[in-house]
């Protein structure tokens, strides 16, 4: 059993940040798994192929959009920081402020 990791108090698993891969677009070239030192991407074999997953999403960096950019095939996504900001807000206001209540 891993212990809850949290961010800022709140629980890292509620809070939905983590890269998106588009396979269609993916061309397999690692670069992802090498530069997220976090280990968030892993490699995985299929059908004799290789392609990047995300493995560990709740080590990405809460609104880190570092590896977006380095995809030479444009294929990293992440949600748009304003809506996670919002739902960060409200997850603060469960948490954070009332971090003793038994829900
Ligand atoms: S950097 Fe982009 S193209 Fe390369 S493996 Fe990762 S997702 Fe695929
Ligand atoms: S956004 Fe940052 S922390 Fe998240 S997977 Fe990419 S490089 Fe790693």
């Amino acid at each position: 059993m891993m212990s809850e990791e949290t961010w800022h108090g709140i629980p890292r698993s509620k809070i939905p940040w983590y890269p998106t891969v588009d396979y269609e677009k993916c061309i397999s070239c690692g670069k992802c798994v090498d530069y997220c030192t976090l280990g968030t991407y892993e490699f995985e074999e299929k059908d004799g192929k290789k392609r990047p997953i995300v493995k560990n999403p709740n080590n990405c960096v809460v609104l880190c959009t570092g590896c977006d950019g380095i995809c030479p095939a444009g294929a990293i996504k992440h949600p748009p920081k304003k809506e996670t900001r919002e739902i960060i807000k409200n997850l603060r206001k469960s948490h954070v402020l009332r971090p003793h209540s038994k829900n």
